[in-house]
């Protein structure tokens, strides 16, 4: 596993949690590939595998039943599985995984079968499958940079894109999943990995044409944060996660150096609403690059929505039942919904609610942090936190809907991804785009 604050000087293997206690598996089904063997090794026993071989592994008591081609069966602790040599990085190879979640938790969850290189480890942690990839980073980078984005995407926003994902990687400062002892999760929670399901030529290319290469800034690997899109200007770190500031993800427009608009700085409620209104030609912007163009570029597991700017509607039965369900009040109406804090990018980071309750008391409820916000004002989550809210007609003091017209996807700290992708068709290189994100880091080759 990587440890915090090391700089290594070779490639070091990471581990990667695929299927984790929270999904609640009791049986999960993989298949080896149609030209490689394959090894089991329990602590008893090796099992040889052929090439096509069906494995199912189900959670019985505090141990694992594993199943091979529906004939052999055994009851162990845990399992690894080996390839039993090395595999060519190509589309699908490896391990086949079936019923794989993605979107954990999010308004877009599907499940998808997956493969991956690289060992296998299954286990039964609290009688639910959990299944870790331990491989090397280069090789989970390259898988990374596919499953983030499609495979249309041209060379410079791939190469970016797995120099953010490497730093934020090896600076390893959130360790999410420390007890489960993997690095990191396959999803959205981490970064998203798919193995070499979507893996392409250029994204092998991207992984290799950066190899070992991070954004340094103090002496230390940056903390590389990133997200679908900022919605038109860079969020800063103190106003998503912690209080203090990091130098490099600061409160920028996505856009270049002359760029100007009437709402900025982004100080006043009636700024807000004319930048929100607004479609701004910032790198994100669907100005740059229209929305139906996006497809072809974004992964293959994201909802098609509209990434820069959005609206979702409610009645005032349904934001009543909804913000009830997901505060725990008890709500009989919903007067007003009003912005108390943002940040630079807009982003709401404090917001009240005024609502009747059922002994018709009027009672104000203050909720902080964007992801709150996004949590609590979506049945899944919600797009982003920058929004404005408009009501509808209002009788007897009561709006009969509140619409929440918003900005950008994601957390909207330092690299944008749809941005990115903007920058790179426009031409700029892989270095301009990276230190428009991070500005005042520098790229080194580490190993
Ligand atoms: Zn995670
Ligand atoms: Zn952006």
């Amino acid at each position: 596993m990587l440890k915090l604050g090391l700089i290594p000087n070779e490639e070091p293997d990471i581990r990667v949690g695929i299927v984790l206690p929270e999904d609640r598996k009791e049986i999960i089904t993989l298949k080896t590939p149609k030209t490689i063997n394959y090894s089991i090794i329990t602590s008893e026993k090796t099992y040889n595998l052929l090439h096509n071989t069906e494995i199912k592994v189900k959670i019985k008591n505090d141990k694992i039943i594993t199943t091979i081609d529906n004939n052999l069966q055994f009851e162990t602790k845990n399992i690894i599985i080996k390839p039993d040599k090395a595999i060519k990085k190509e589309n699908k190879a490896g391990l086949q995984i079936n019923e794989v979640v993605a979107g954990r938790g999010f308004h877009w969850k599907k499940f998808i079968n997956i493969n991956v290189t690289g060992v296998i480890e299954i286990s039964n942690y609290n009688n639910n499958i959990l299944v870790i990839n331990e491989l090397p980073i280069e090789e989970y980078l390259m898988c990374v940079a596919t499953s983030e984005m499609g495979s249309a995407c041209p060379p410079e926003l791939i190469e970016s894109q797995t120099i953010t994902a490497r730093s934020w990687m090896l600076a390893n400062i959130e360790m999410k999943h420390v007890d489960l002892e993997f690095d990191v999760c396959n999803d959205d929670c981490c970064q998203r990995y798919q193995g070499t399901t979507f893996l392409t030529d250029q994204s092998i290319k991207g992984a290799y044409n950066t190899f070992g290469q991070v954004l340094m800034s103090d002496n230390k690997i940056c903390d590389a944060r990133y997200s679908k899109s900022c919605g038109g200007i860079m969020e800063t770190y103190e106003n998503v996660w912690e209080d203090t500031p990091i130098s490099y993800l600061q409160g920028i427009p996505d856009a270049p150096a002359n760029f100007q608009h009437e709402s900025l700085p982004m100080n006043t409620e009636e700024k807000v609403e004319k930048w929100i209104l607004d479609t701004p030609e910032s790198f994100c912007s669907s100005l740059t690059i229209a929305e139906e163009e996006l497809p072809k570029y974004l992964g293959g597991v994201d909802d098609e929505g509209k990434y820069f700017r959005w609206e979702v509607n409610y009645s005032q039965a349904e934001i009543t039942k909804l913000l009830s369900n997901q505060l725990n009040i008890q709500a009989k109406s919903i007067l007003d919904i009003l912005p108390i804090k943002r940040g630079k990018s807009g982003r709401l980071t404090e917001i009240e609610v005024v609502y009747i309750d059922n002994l018709n008391i009027q009672l104000t409820l203050k909720i902080s942090n964007q992801y709150y916000i996004r949590k609590y004002f979506d049945e899944k989550f919600l797009y982003s936190s920058a929004f404005i809210v408009k009501k509808g007609k209002i009788e007897n003091n009561i709006p009969n809907s509140f619409t929440l017209l918003g900005a950008g996807w994601g957390h909207g700290v330092g690299y944008c991804q749809i941005g990115a992708l903007g920058m790179a068709l426009k031409g700029y290189s892989t270095e301009n785009i990276v230190y428009h994100y991070f500005p005042g880091s520098v790229l080194k080759k580490i190993y």
